[in-house]
């Protein structure tokens, strides 16, 4: 392949920068033009394309964001849209496209990919919520950001002997909560993938606290994953409302919100990005397609895209038992 393509699609990651940055590096030691598209597959179906490997991206590397953009594109699920993507990407005489994001940015890899066009996946999302790989893209340094934060309010809630509610990213998958629930040893941790006996499990909560505070300890921090009851808007509000009333203890909810998608990437984010990014031109550069790359048990991986995202979801529930053993 003399000449590919790059973009960034879903919600944006911190590394995504490193991702392309990488894969321009190892294009251009093989000789390869990469064009970056901008703003995923709607930049894509506009024709907004510029040619990445003149440009010198090792500033932009370290930032978080995409600096490539991403967008929602609808078009790419009708017949029509998916078309003229093949058509533009001809055009342009790309051989090959590199797509980092979510499932939702993979599907359209894989519907190219089906359309003749070579493509690679690499996963570009903080929820860790791609069952086929260990970890992805921004996960390391969502977690690191939102661990950050809550140091600092845990300061000023143990100083009031309050209750601390904070909320983290993740609807469908809990691994930010949990993860930064072990790291800050959360007094409790609320997962959309858990079934509770009772909303936000009010009870066991509100029984846990008051038997903490019997016990001297009134301050206490509890993590919820935005996904619990992701149909309720102000979830930690709701939970806050709830428990004072049941409670009486003093409560405050934070919502962490779009913070943990910014920043520079951590070492370990950047560390992936970098050798994802050199792989998937790697497997373009060898001619195979229809792929994504992950990482397995600390070594970078690469499967069939339609076999990685049929993959189930699994919760690790040894984790989640461990929290809690641990919280008591
Ligand atoms: P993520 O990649 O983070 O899961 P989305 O689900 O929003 O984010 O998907 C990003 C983009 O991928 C969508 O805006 C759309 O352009 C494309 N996409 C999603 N699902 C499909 C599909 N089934 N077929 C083709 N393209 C899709």
């Amino acid at each position: 392949m003399k000449k590919i393509g790059i973009l960034t699609s879903g919600g944006d990651a911190p590394g995504m920068n490193a991702a392309v940055w990488a894969a321009v590096k190892r294009a251009r030691s093989f000789g390869m033009t990469v064009l970056g598209i901008q703003d995923g597959y709607r930049g894509l179906l506009e024709r907004r394309i510029d040619d990445l490997t003149q440009r010198d991206l090792s500033d932009i590397m370290h930032r978080g964001g995409t600096f490539l953009g991403t967008a929602r594109c609808l078009d790419m699920l009708t017949e029509e849209g998916r078309g003229k993507a093949v058509q533009i990407i001809q055009e342009y005489g790309m051989e090959g496209l590199i797509v980092i994001g979510g499932d939702g940015s993979f599907r359209g890899a894989e519907v190219l990919s089906e359309r003749g066009v070579p493509t690679v996946g690499l996963p570009g999302t903080i929820d860790n919520d791609l069952s086929y790989t260990d970890y992805t893209i921004g996960f390391d340094t969502a977690c690191n950001t939102a661990i950050d934060e809550i140091m600092k309010i845990r300061d000023t809630m143990t100083s009031h002997d309050r209750v601390a509610i904070i909320e983290v990213m993740g609807r469908h998958c809990g691994d930010i909560a949990l993860t930064v629930a072990l790291a800050v040893a959360a007094d409790y941790v609320l997962l959309p993938e858990v079934s509770y006996e009772t909303e936000y499990d009010i009870d066991n909560l509100s029984e846990y606290l008051l038997d903490q505070k019997k016990r001297g300890k009134d301050s206490s921090i509890i993590i919820m994953a935005e996904g619990v009851n992701w149909n309720e808007k102000n979830r930690a509000e709701i939970l806050k409302d709830c428990l004072t009333e049941k409670t009486g203890l003093d409560i405050r909810a934070t919502v962490l919100g779009h913070t943990q998608r910014g920043g520079q990437p951590s070492a370990f984010d950047s560390r992936i990005s970098i050798l994802m990014g050199v792989r998937a031109v790697e497997l373009l550069h060898e001619g195979l397609g229809n792929r994504v790359v992950g990482i397995s048990e600390n070594r970078i991986i690469d499967l069939n895209i339609s076999q990685a995202l049929d993959m189930p979801q699994v919760f690790n529930e040894e984790l989640y038992n461990m929290a809690r053993t641990l919280a008591h």
